[in-house]
């Protein structure tokens, strides 16, 4: 129950269908026609099987759900514009026509973020796809919302540039899923997280209002209109454009380990070398199942692998490393070397696909979470412990990927037996209600990097109290019809 709003109920998959799918109204052909001569009919998809591929993200509970043969509600059209202009004209339509629009990038996202529950249009900006300007000079990139990641950094590299910004879905994920997503890569420690990035950005509102930010390094002229998007998550506008920042590609790279006793030794070692100033590209520690699972023979059983991966100016990043190696050296069982950051690098984006699991009838999905030092052990104490006494489940191991001088992240990886989809599905809750409910208690927030989606929903009012209604007053004053990406993020079902 909702009980800091009291006008909503919690969502999850089958309550947001159900709801939406009483909603659904058949898309009328006038709408179609009119989408056509705004972006060409050959950007127009309504075949059964472009509305099957646009039914999913990256979620593994929709992934699961079709592996068990189970539906997904399907979008009525998928609309590809090409240009800012051609954004502002579908959205006017749909938004006169009282469409549902669900924005998508890449369709990395792994909270079903857009699933199209009330059917409608998915507006695929992947089109939108050009590097505008590379501003060297001042140090920042201004490119369109479409651009995969992996694109806009390889068009960087060629200048001597670098946006710093790896996530591991970086060949898939959309400059403005990231945006809209908050998204932190792999080097966050040094270069920040997509907000710290973030310069100014150009987005379409509901209605087809085109609104641009001033891009300045910084200003101090009341709230700042960009960061009302930063994770919006298709609910507030669709952005088409964003200037970020970037750095002169790194002079050198190092990497060093450690083999510590235990994860809450290591987590203070993290916060002693954060709470210096230092600020490694990369931080990573692992549990010693995590250990055994990524690092098969660089480092010895039942103990936890501490990774540093230092980048930038050479004889800054010598400075660091041996830094490090000061505080980390004597309280560490071992210094390892290079060799597992190596390893770490070279495999850093390889991710067994979904299916080897479900075939083998395991149920697995990751989450994030954060809290600060003074909280982060206890919150991976209960966090790990409450999973663990879900029946079904098989493990729940956790590793921390991204450091700040308040605290850290834990990434928490689970496997569970689900032989079919009813048993699926049952542990699939149990486990993630056990996870977030541990979270929020222990005093952490329930979501680190992969948002809201329409899976996390259902905990935001614990997430946010009072503070909630800020977010639904700006949906309602930005999105008065409610048609971006209805279900997603404030949980609205009512
Ligand atoms: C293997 C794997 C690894 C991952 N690793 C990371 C990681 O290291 N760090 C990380 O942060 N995330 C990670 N993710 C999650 C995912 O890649 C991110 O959430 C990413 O930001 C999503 O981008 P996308 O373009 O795929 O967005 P989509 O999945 O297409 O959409 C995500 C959300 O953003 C909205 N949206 C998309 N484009 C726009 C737009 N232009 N305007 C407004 N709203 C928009 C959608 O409506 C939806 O709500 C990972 C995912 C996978 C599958």
């Amino acid at each position: 129950m909702d009980e800091a709003a009291g006008r909503s109920r919690p969502v999850d998959f089958d309550t947001a269908t159900a709801v939406h799918r009483k909603r659904r109204r058949p898309l009328r052909g006038e709408v179609v026609s009119a989408l056509e001569k705004a972006v060409g009919p050959e950007h127009v998809l309504s075949g059964r099987t472009a509305l099957e591929v646009y039914a999913r993200d990256s979620w593994p509970l929709a992934a699961l759900r079709l592996h068990h043969g189970a539906e997904l509600p399907l979008p009525d059209v998928v609309v590809l514009p090409g240009g800012v202009a051609e954004v502002s004209a579908v959205l006017e339509i749909l938004y006169e026509h009282e469409v549902p629009v669900i924005p998508y990038g890449g369709g990395s996202g792994v909270l079903g973020g857009t699933l199209p529950v009330s059917g409608g249009a998915v507006v695929d900006v992947k089109r939108l796809d050009r590097v505008l300007e590379i501003n060297d000079e001042g140090l920042y990139v201004t490119a369109q919302a479409g651009i995969l990641a992996v694109d806009l950094e390889r068009a960087l590299a060629r200048v001597g540039l670098t946006l710093g910004h790896f996530p591991q879905s970086v060949d898939v994920a959309s400059l403005g899923g990231l945006i809209a997503t908050r998204s932190a890569g792999q080097f966050s420690t040094k270069y920040g997280n997509i907000e710290d990035m973030l310069l100014a950005l150009e987005v379409v509102l509901p209605g087809g209002k085109v609104v641009r930010t001033r891009l300045a390094p910084r200003s101090s002229t009341g709230p700042d209109v960009k960061n009302l998007f930063l994770g919006s998550e298709g609910t507030l506008g669709i952005v088409t454009e964003a200037s970020l920042r970037v750095h002169p590609r790194p002079e050198k790279r190092e990497t060093q380990s450690y083999e510590v006793a235990d994860f809450v030794k290591g987590l203070e070692l993290i916060r002693r070398v954060m709470r210096t100033g230092l600020r490694p590209a990369v931080i990573r520690l692992y549990d010693p199942i995590e250990t055994a699972h990524s690092f098969k023979g660089l480092a010895s059983q039942g103990r936890c692998l501490l990774l540093f991966v230092f980048e930038g100016f050479g004889r800054l990043v010598d400075l660091e490393a041996s830094a490090v190696d000061e505080i980390c050296g004597p309280e560490a069982e071992r210094q390892l070397g290079p060799e597992p950051g190596r390893h770490w690098l070279e495999h850093r984006n390889i991710v067994r696909a979904l299916p080897e699991f479900m075939n083998q009838n395991l149920v697995v999905d990751t989450l994030e979470v954060a809290a600060t030092w003074d909280r982060v052990a206890d919150l991976y104490r209960t966090m790990t412990e409450r999973m663990l006494k879900v029946k079904g489940i098989i493990s729940a191991s956790a590793h921390s990927s991204h450091s700040y001088t308040q605290g850290t992240n834990l990434y928490i990886t689970f496997v569970a037996l689900g032989p079919d989809l009813a048993a699926a599905e049952r542990v699939y809750y149990e486990i993630w209600e056990a996870a977030m409910t541990a979270c929020l208690e222990a005093g952490g927030t329930m979501c680190h990097h992969h948002g809201v989606g329409l899976h996390r929903t259902r905990w935001m009012p614990a997430e946010h109290g009072e503070a909630l209604e800020v977010l639904r007053r700006l949906k309602e004053a930005l999105d008065p019809k409610g048609l971006m990406n209805p279900g997603k993020l404030f949980g609205e079902v009512d």
